[in-house]
């Protein structure tokens, strides 16, 4: 099956299959009907896009999304990585790892695109690949082909000598920078000032902050400095339902869909969940509205997963009668309360791997996902429910240009693009995901 990569070049620039040589037809190119891209300018390569003085995260769902002001960016990349062929890159990638051998590590984050996720050893979510690299303590270098929060948790649970590269320091995830450390700071003292510090007669203290896996490391350590945790999407059940354990009501950041997702499922009523603006007073709400809130929701968003919409649904339910909706919690509620099934990259893989043969899946999640899964499973009809190309732009900067220049450079002896995370801050995000890693359900 042709790539997201291809599919996309193919719609703006008509091509030859490379493998082939014959034209990429668009109707059977991929399991998605689709012919458009979100944005045409996701065919450019992303260093032209990388030289741009931008404010935003450029072409893709995110290109409205605001870069905060110090957000990383990407130096020029050497001419001889823009100028060398597809196939040149491929060869100079595969003799860079095998000459560097376990000295190296290679992560690729399951949105990440196929053109450099086949050279990972490992393939998965931002948590199993965060604790597959603790699995090589001989790797002198882990290059984490995701995004900068990735990066950063796989320097807090790695060893001091191991050193994390971010192929590209361009690939930011949006909805992670949609709340800073400030802001999160600003909104406790809030929070403090109006709930106190005491706790009730059961012990349990005012408030909890939570955190998703997709924030900052000073997020997380601030949650674990504060007597709160990280959740993943696999496990945000049990993670609030440890925190109410301990508080009277929580503090989610920064994807409000996640925790609406699963505080509603958890029987917590939506008048009891306002959403914090960090732009407004008191996050825009009363104070009768916190006092009586169970779950502040931060007003942060994954841009690829709130394109999916109930009108996908429907069509998909008409043109495939019987067919299966899955969506990843990310996605709007009125989705996941429309689809038949919600749950993480892990759960969405897991049902398609367990369903009977001839099974038809609409998938609502990032596209180089579900075209890896049909590619995976030809025994059954998957699709994205978004008819368009658009995958997670920020992963997406990630070219096996970027790929090649950071191994070449390692086996040069110099180490690029390193994430490495301050101990003062490396110290309370472990702490977090500790408690996460022993909360049972
Ligand atoms: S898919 Fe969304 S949440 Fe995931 S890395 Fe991309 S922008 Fe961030």
């Amino acid at each position: 099956m042709t790539s997201v990569d291809e599919l996309i070049r193919s719609i703006h620039e008509p091509r030859t299959d490379s493998h082939s040589g014959r034209p990429i037809n668009l109707r059977t190119a991929g399991a998605a009907p689709s012919v458009s891209t979100c944005d045409t300018d996701l065919a450019r390569d992303p260093w032209s896009i990388d030289q741009r003085p931008a404010s935003t995260y450029g072409p893709g769902a995110s290109v409205a999304d605001l870069i905060p002001l110090g957000a990383p960016r990407q130096g020029k990349l050497p001419d001889e990585y823009t100028v060398a062929t597809e196939a040149e890159l491929e060869r100079r990638i595969w003799d860079a790892k095998q000459a560097l051998g376990d000295r190296v590590l290679i992560l690729g984050h399951f949105y990440q695109r196929d053109e450099v996720v086949k050279f990972a050893d490992f393939v998965g979510d931002s948590f199993q690949l965060a604790r597959a690299a603790t699995t090589q303590p001989q790797a002198e270098a882990i290059i984490f082909c995701g995004v900068h929060f990735m990066a950063e948790t796989a320097d807090i649970l790695s060893k001091p000598q191991q050193a994390v590269i971010l192929p590209n320091l361009a690939a930011g995830c949006s909805m992670a920078d949609m709340a800073n450390i400030d802001q999160v700071e600003d909104c406790w003292a809030d929070l403090e000032a109006l709930y106190g510090t005491e706790p009730d007669e059961q012990g349990r203290v005012p408030v909890i902050p939570v955190t998703y896996m997709n924030s900052s490391a000073a997020i997380k350590d601030f949650c674990g400095k504060r007597g709160g945790i990280v959740c993943t999407s696999s496990n945000a059940h049990t993670v609030l339902e440890w925190a109410f354990e301990r508080g009277q009501r929580v503090v989610f950041f920064p994807d409000q869909h996640l925790g609406r997702n699963t505080a509603k499922a958890m029987g917590i009523p939506l008048e009891q969940m306002p959403m914090w603006n960090p732009n407004r007073e008191l996050g825009g709400n009363t104070e009768q509205q916190l006092n009586e809130a169970k779950v502040i929701l931060w007003n942060g968003f994954c841009s690829v997963h709130k394109r999916f919409s109930v009108a996908q649904i429907e069509q998909a339910r008409a043109e495939h009668p019987g067919v299966r909706v899955v969506v990843h919690p990310e996605c709007p509620m009125d989705v996941v309360d429309a689809a038949d099934e919600s749950g993480s990259t892990d759960y969405i893989t897991k049902a398609i791997a367990a369903a009977p043969d001839g099974t038809t899946f609409a998938i609502g999640t990032e596209i180089n996902l579900v075209q890896r899964l049909a590619t995976q499973y030809p025994q059954h009809t998957i699709f994205c429910l978004d008819p368009v190309v658009c995958p997670c732009s920020t992963m997406y900067r990630i070219h096996p240009g970027y790929l090649a220049w950071t191994l070449e450079r390692l086996l040069a002896g110099e180490v690029v693009n390193r994430i490495s995370v301050d101990e003062s801050v490396s110290e309370g995000s472990l702490l977090a995901l500790e408690r996460m890693l022993a909360a049972k359900p």
